[in-house]
């Protein structure tokens, strides 16, 4: 398949690896939003998160909330946003699901342009009803 993630987990391209386990690799993202900006992918491919298998989901947080801790040391950040970005019109371009760990600091001046809505009571009930109902 021609991934480039997948190509980064076999080794065939390389990568700022600072970590790996069985199921999953953390490595520098190559274009940062900010210093200390890491990737987090399962090695095998899988093109959206929410279609992983829960264990997959548990290798990537196990090695992200790791990998989390080392860099917020190491980069002395105030906050850090884990990000997930699951098919092209959330902002994912990399068709190789990916957890981004991104450092931030008071006044850094990144921001997503995230509108803020409201939420009627009428519509939460609808969406209570209809999520949990497609849980079953
Ligand atoms: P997304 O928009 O969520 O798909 O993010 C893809 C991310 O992958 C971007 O932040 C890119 O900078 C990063 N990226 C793409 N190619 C590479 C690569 N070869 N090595 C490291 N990071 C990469
Ligand atoms: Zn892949």
């Amino acid at each position: 398949m021609d991934c480039i993630f997948c190509k980064i987990a076999a080794g065939e391209i390389p990568c700022y690896k600072l970590a790996e386990t069985d199921q999953a690799l953390g490595f520098l993202d190559i274009m940062p939003i900010a210093r200390g900006h890491v990737l987090v992918i399962p090695k095998r491919h899988i093109e959206l998160f929410h279609d992983a298998e829960p264990a997959c989901m548990g290798a990537i947080m196990e090695l992200a909330t790791e990998l989390a801790a080392a860099i917020k040391k190491s980069v002395v950040c105030d906050g850090i946003n884990m990000l997930l970005n699951a098919g092209r019109v959330a902002g994912q371009v990399v068709p190789h699901a990916h957890l981004h760990i991104i450092p931030r600091w008071k006044g850094d001046g990144i921001r997503w342009p995230w509108p803020q809505g409201t939420l009627e009571e009428e519509s939460a009930r609808d969406l209570v009803d209809c999520i949990t109902g497609n849980m079953q």
